[in-house]
């Protein structure tokens, strides 16, 4: 088994008295797709944010070679593991191109900044037509566009994606799904949470399902595609 990219091992995550993430262990490897799929209030988003270090949590978290519980989140950024959070996160108010510099932030070379420009918008070029456009103004989908894109900007190796999908109607879902997809395709890695399990299981290679703070199922995508609990549970059989 190739090293892992990223592995949570015994993982907690407590709000007071709620054990809202209950000791869960999980790796991603480089290039691998993976989806954490769930119903409402199983504790994906708990996860995704104590990985990004943006809540606290315990256990161990290993991130290429090094162990960063105590690594603050702006640090992350830099170190090339990005969120793209729940609800986005953009600058309503300021514009698609001023939004996506935001990503590249921490950044100094001024060249490669300018090539990721590019490369975004070949990407998704629903942003090039809108970079004058004020972020507050786009559409749900162009709004989840511009995270991804602004998270791209910072040039990621780990790409954590939160609920993608959610608000969104069924064909800018589907937009940006090609869009995770085409990321993919340039060989980023991803770890996906996702309501939407029949999409996310589409696009991943491996899927961890997650019900009440805890891990009960991994597998490959296709098992749990096949799997007579998670068609009952997840894909609405
Ligand atoms: P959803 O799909 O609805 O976002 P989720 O699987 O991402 O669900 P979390 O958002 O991680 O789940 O929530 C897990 C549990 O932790 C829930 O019971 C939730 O109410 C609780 N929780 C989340 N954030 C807080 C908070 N800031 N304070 C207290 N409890 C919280």
């Amino acid at each position: 088994m190739a090293l892992a990219l990223l592995e949570a091992l015994n993982l907690h995550v407590r709000y007071g008295g709620i054990s809202a993430v209950k000791g869960i262990s999980f790796a991603v490897e480089e290039n691998e797709i993976v989806c954490l799929i769930g119903a409402n209030g199983a504790g994906k988003t708990s996860t995704l944010k104590a990985l990004a270090r943006m809540i606290p949590s315990s256990g161990e978290i290993h991130y290429r070679t090094e162990r960063i519980e105590a690594v603050p989140s702006h640090d992350l950024i830099g170190r090339g593991l990005a969120l793209v959070p729940e609800g986005r996160g953009i600058f309503a108010r300021l514009t698609v191109a001023e939004n996506l510099a935001m990503g590249a932030y921490h950044r100094r070379d001024a060249t490669g900044i300018a090539d990721d420009f590019e490369r975004v918008f070949a990407l998704l070029p629903r942003l090039k037509e809108r970079k004058a456009q004020v972020a507050g103004t786009l559409s749900g989908g162009e709004q989840q566009m511009l995270a991804i894109g602004r998270a791209l900007m910072g040039r990621p190796k780990l790409l954590l994606l939160d609920e993608p999908s959610m608000g969104l109607a069924p064909l800018m879902v589907e937009k940006v799904f090609e869009v995770i997809r085409a990321v993919a395709a340039e060989g980023m890695t991803i770890l996906l949470v996702e309501q939407n399990a029949r999409l996310a299981l589409e696009v991943c290679s491996r899927g961890y399902v997650m019900e009440s703070g805890l891990i009960t199922l991994a597998d490959s995508s296709a098992a749990l595609l096949a799997d007579s609990r998670v068609r009952a549970a997840y894909l609405g059989e």
